[in-house]
């Protein structure tokens, strides 16, 4: 009897109130490398049907029989090796950016091990290479969720018609500091967050934002961004990979309804590629803590917060959480994307990635829009409405 009750309880607890809408989780295999074919290296993570990412492998130490151990994980949705990057943006991003353009906040996470692919996924390969060849409105195979984002934003925008101004800035967040990778001057000042209007609406100070008006110009802006990221130190490598990099977009659009009234639209897009998941990982042995990323570990924490129900949320402990703090519980719509590599030698690092994203799975959001109609009518409507009530007095 109790058994069954519990049953039903669970079942319920999974159902989703009105106007809620959970963390849209997907995971990513990259293909083996050249090395790791090299080196003989076997294909251990499967992205399987029905969503679910298989891991196999040997625990000799757990399991000395030596038999091999089969993990498996559901996810929203999940990707093989041999996913292109058309077939990724449409299934996880294309759907947040038609929600932009309705007026809403909508962040995507790529969040995974080094060398796992978030950079793949979100820029794509040789970026810098195509960003000049490639021409007004011709985005390569190789292009990653970034510039498709932007370009079916422009799409929309000029099928639709819609009045619109497209703003977009890019953000660093290295060792708790914020960067402006689009600042004219190299030694700008430091972009501070404060708060806006709106208990976890975040805006930044000192932070460039351009108007562009095509693709194109966004690829050469990206050019000079990223080519800043991964030249400003010795060590680049080491930085991309314990820094935070945000891309964001914004959009206001204005249309005109029949009635002449103004409805006004912001959406906001962030795209975001996160430092590598190990930089958040304390070596049990050594207690090292050099290589803590403070942003990264408040991440999962406020994870851990979002799922347990606190009352309080660790938002303001570091810079990610609370520039984010919208996309993580708020009123954004939130996909995560965690990659993984598909070898035996990256398996613990592998089931840390999907642990964490099974969390991020049952985070919820309270989607809203952020719409505003502007009242040019609203004379017009006292005099009907004043007209109206004194008909009904003299009636
Ligand atoms: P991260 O940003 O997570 O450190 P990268 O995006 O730099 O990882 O990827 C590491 C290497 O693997 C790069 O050479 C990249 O081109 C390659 N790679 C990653 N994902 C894929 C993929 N899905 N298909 C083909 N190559 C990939
Ligand atoms: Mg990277």
């Amino acid at each position: 009897r109790r058994k069954a009750k519990s049953r039903r309880m669970n079942a319920t607890s999974g159902i989703k109130k009105a106007g809620e809408a959970n963390i849209a989780v997907s995971v990513r295999v990259r293909p083996l490398n050249r090395q790791e074919e090299v080196d003989g290296r076997k294909a251990v993570v499967k992205a399987e049907p029905l969503k679910n990412i298989l891991v196999q492998r040997i625990q000799g130490a757990v399991n000395p029989s030596n038999r091999e151990v089969q993990e498996r994980f559901s996810f929203n949705s999940t990707f093989g090796p041999e996913t292109s990057q058309e077939d990724l943006y449409n299934s996880v991003a294309r759907p947040l950016v038609i929600e932009t353009l309705h007026g809403y906040n909508s962040t995507i996470f790529c969040y995974g091990q080094t060398g796992t692919g978030k950079t793949f996924t979100m820029e794509g390969v040789d970026f810098n290479n195509w960003v000049h060849s490639s021409g007004e409105g011709i985005l390569p195979e190789s292009a990653g969720l970034i510039p498709r984002a932007v370009d079916d934003i422009f799409k929309h925008i000029n099928e639709s018609g819609v009045e619109s101004t497209v703003r977009i800035s890019h953000l660093e967040i290295y060792n708790e500091k914020l960067q402006d990778l689009l600042a004219p001057l190299d030694n700008a000042p430091e972009p501070k967050i404060f708060n806006g209007k709106g208990k976890d609406h975040m805006l930044i100070s000192g932070l460039e934002e351009f108007v562009v008006k095509d693709t194109a110009e966004v690829l050469r802006f990206l050019k000079v961004s990223l080519e800043k990221r991964t030249t400003a130190q010795t060590g680049a490598n080491e930085r991309s990979s314990r820094s935070h990099c945000i891309f964001s977009l914004t959009v206001h659009m204005k249309e005109t309804l029949a009635d002449g009234d103004d409805v006004l639209k912001v959406g906001k897009l962030y795209l975001v590629d996160l430092a590598g998941s190990e930089s958040a990982t304390v070596s049990s042995h050594t207690q090292e803590t050099r290589n803590i990323n403070t942003s990264l570990l408040t991440l999962g924490k406020v994870i851990k917060e979002l799922n347990e129900h606190h009352r309080h949320v660790s938002y303001r402990e570091s810079k990610l959480t609370r520039l984010l703090q919208e996309s993580l519980g708020g009123k954004a719509k939130t996909a995560m994307v965690a990659t993984v590599a598909p070898t035996d030698a990256a398996v613990d690092q592998t089931l840390n990635t999907l642990r964490y994203a099974q969390q991020a799975m049952n985070v919820k959001n309270k989607p809203e829009a952020n719409e505003r109609r502007s009242r040019k009518n609203i004379v017009r409507e006292y005099l009907s409405e004043i007209e109206r009530l004194q008909r009904e007095l003299a009636a």
